[in-house]
């Protein structure tokens, strides 16, 4: 089950220092310093192509930098593989397994950590309690709606109890209303269980009703970050970074 994971705790808990990302020629991300707070929500917001999936990625451990170092506990996880890092993921595309159950996925990660089936399954179902999915362990993934698949992931990731979840746009495939409706559900459970969110996403009006900073990218580089509610009373400050009208 998901506890509390240390909600009141103080201090940085994700510092990305001076990353770097090339591939070949191309620069993908370029010197990007960014602390995140235990218990903080900080979405990353830019264009297309201006490199969020590539720092998510190599906070998660699945993009190795070519330049800085990734801290997360005052610990450098920078050499460190995915599962040695405490991070729950979600991706645009949901990505069941669609072979295994509703159930088998969400308690995939506890089968990678060699936890009982027995136990498996009690966390599995604790996780989807959570995202209100109980009595559904049963199911197969395509029996479901995309909203009920989303949700299903978001229980994968959070079924081991990471510090961390990060998501890149896990909320771009779907229509309007489910958007919305995941929209409150993550918000509930970062109130709920206290976990440090990192949520990408292209879309500025996501971010700004979603996190309490925004970080923003653009060709790489960050461009600024600041508290949500300062871009919502000023809104020229996302024009000064030059972002408005970039967007789609
Ligand atoms: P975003 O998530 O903001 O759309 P990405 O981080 O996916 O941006 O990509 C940033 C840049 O890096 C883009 O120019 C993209 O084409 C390039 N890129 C990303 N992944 C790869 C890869 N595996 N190989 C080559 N280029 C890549
Ligand atoms: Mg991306």
């Amino acid at each position: 089950m998901p506890q509390a994971a240390s909600p009141h705790s103080k201090g940085a808990l994700i510092e990305i220092r001076g990353l770097g990302k090339r591939f070949g020629s191309v620069v993908a991300v370029d010197d990007v310093s960014l602390t995140i707070d235990a218990g903080e929500f900080v979405a990353l917001l830019g264009p297309s192509g201006s490199g969020k999936s590539t720092v998510l990625m190599s906070v998660a451990g699945f993009e190795r930098p070519t330049a800085g170092q990734i801290l997360i506990d005052g610990v450098d996880c920078t050499g460190l593989p995915p599962n040695k890092r405490n991070i729950g993921m979600v991706f645009q595309h949901y990505t069941l397994f669609p072979h295994l159950s509703v159930g088998d996925n969400v308690a995939f990660p506890l089968k990678m950590r060699g936890i009982g089936k027995a136990e498996r399954r009690r966390q599995a179902e604790q996780a989807l309690e959570v995202v209100r999915l109980s009595g559904y362990a049963e199911r197969m993934p395509k029996q479901l709606s995309g909203g009920q698949q989303q949700r299903v992931a978001l229980a994968r990731a959070i079924v081991y109890n990471p510090r961390v979840l990060l998501m890149d746009e896990p909320l771009s495939a779907l229509d309007k209303n489910l958007r919305e409706e995941m929209q409150i559900e993550i918000k509930r459970l970062h109130a709920e269980l206290g976990f440090t969110v990192v949520f990408v996403t292209h879309d500025q009006g996501e971010a700004l009703t979603m996190a309490d900073r925004i970080a923003i990218l653009k060709a790489g580089r960050l461009q600024q970050v600041s508290p949500a509610r300062s871009l919502y009373e000023r809104p020229s400050n996302l024009f000064a970074a030059g972002f408005i009208g970039e967007m789609n």
